[in-house]
């Protein structure tokens, strides 16, 4: 009794595991549903499938018969990562079911290699028609007890088979079924959580653009690389006058308009950031890909070209900007060099970018 539920622990154990690692691994691409990407849900399928190889080996002992609970991964699948989740942890559990059969007799394989594949099957048909995971779920779970009484009973006979082997097998599925449910959806949402506080934590709320915190980061990495970076600091013209004569929000407007205009004019490589007020900055992490001041003139120059359109009239903007390289200086360094090359551009009358060039 004691050895039985020690191994149906380590099954707990081993579904638990898989199923957290495999989330905390899979967190920018959570929720995992039936219309997430299809490589999510050939993971999601993959993880699963090692699952139920793992439960095959610690198959459970009742009374002298071997039991498992591969149906809690293949349930899983179906419940989140519908048909293409649940065929690849079946083509898994059939193939391992191949690799180990050695010694087996060919009529004792061909009855499990039916037995998979006519529950993935009739799994795949609940997951089109049942679209209440609750009761899918629950569903798979009975067609899946079922189909393993149908086999105890069309097999071999045991003596009382019925109260000795598949009421304890039916008791700790239902069991397991009902921990695995809730605690996978708790799971999941502890870990979709986690993922937006991660965004919230590393993004302007104003401008959703990269925070001091991941400019800092970024920066940090770019200069242990000893890659040859430079950075633009962009300050916004006159923008005082902006929340003067229209009120705070047009500036917040104003603010969120410069932010998507740097977002799309710069290439993915680049961080964009907001340093704070109305201050943005952009790191660039390789200058021989692209020239910080080839793309500071590009970018002062869309801002003047794209006013901020309000209702009745189109507000022209100007940004000043300042450049400088890294050059094997402290990172603070290269930003007080930018600061410097951006205060010279605002003293030669704005609109425009300066390089740092001492
Ligand atoms: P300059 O051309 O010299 O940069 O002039 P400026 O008016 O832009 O400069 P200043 O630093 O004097 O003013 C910056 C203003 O930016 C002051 C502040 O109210 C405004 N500001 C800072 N953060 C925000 C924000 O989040 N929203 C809004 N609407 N305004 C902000
Ligand atoms: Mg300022
Ligand atoms: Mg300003």
């Amino acid at each position: 009794m004691l050895s039985t539920l020690n191994v149906f622990f380590t099954n707990i154990c081993i579904i638990f595991l898989i199923l957290s690692v495999t989330f905390y691994l899979m967190r920018n691409r959570l929720p995992i549903q039936y219309d997430s990407k299809r490589s999510t849900r050939l993971y999601f399928g993959f993880a699963n499938g090692l699952t139920g190889i793992l439960l095959m080996h610690n198959s459970i002992s009742i009374n002298g018969s071997l039991i498992d609970l591969r149906l809690l991964p293949l349930a899983l699948s179906a419940l989140y990562g519908g048909p293409v989740s649940i065929v690849t942890t079946g083509i898994i559990l059939l193939l391992y079911r191949v690799l180990i059969s050695g010694g087996e007799s060919v009529s004792a394989l061909q009855n499990s290699l039916v037995m998979l594949t006519g529950f993935t099957v009739l799994i795949i048909l609940c997951a089109q028609l049942i679209k209440h995971k609750g009761r899918l779920f629950t569903v798979i779970v009975t067609i899946g007890s079922t189909l393993v009484l149908l086999r105890m009973l069309l097999g071999p006979s045991h003596p009382h088979a019925w109260q000795t082997i598949f009421l304890p097998y039916f008791l700790i599925t239902i069991g397991a079924s009902i921990l695995f449910y809730h605690l996978s959806h708790m799971l999941q949402g502890h870990f979709v959580l986690y993922a937006y506080q991660s965004y919230l934590a590393s993004t302007d709320e104003l401008t959703r653009l990269a925070n001091r915190h991941v400019i800092t980061g970024k920066v940090k990495a770019l200069v242990e690389a000893k890659a040859p970076w430079g950075v633009i600091i962009f300050d916004l013209d006159h923008f005082k006058a902006v929340n003067d004569q229209y009120g705070h929000a047009v500036g917040d407007a104003v603010l969120r308009h410069f932010s998507v205009l740097l977002t799309q004019e710069c290439p993915d490589s680049i961080t964009v950031g907001r340093y704070g007020g109305e201050e943005f900055i952009v790191v660039i992490p390789n200058t021989f890909t692209v020239s910080p001041t080839r793309l500071a003139r590009q970018l002062v120059q869309s801002v003047t070209d794209t006013p901020f359109v309000m209702q009745d009239h189109a507000l022209t903007i100007t940004v000043s900007a300042g450049v400088a390289y890294a050059k094997n200086q402290a990172a603070g360094i290269v930003f007080k060099q930018a600061d410097t090359a951006l205060y010279a551009a605002k003293e030669n009358g704005r609109n425009q970018f300066m390089l740092y060039d001492k």
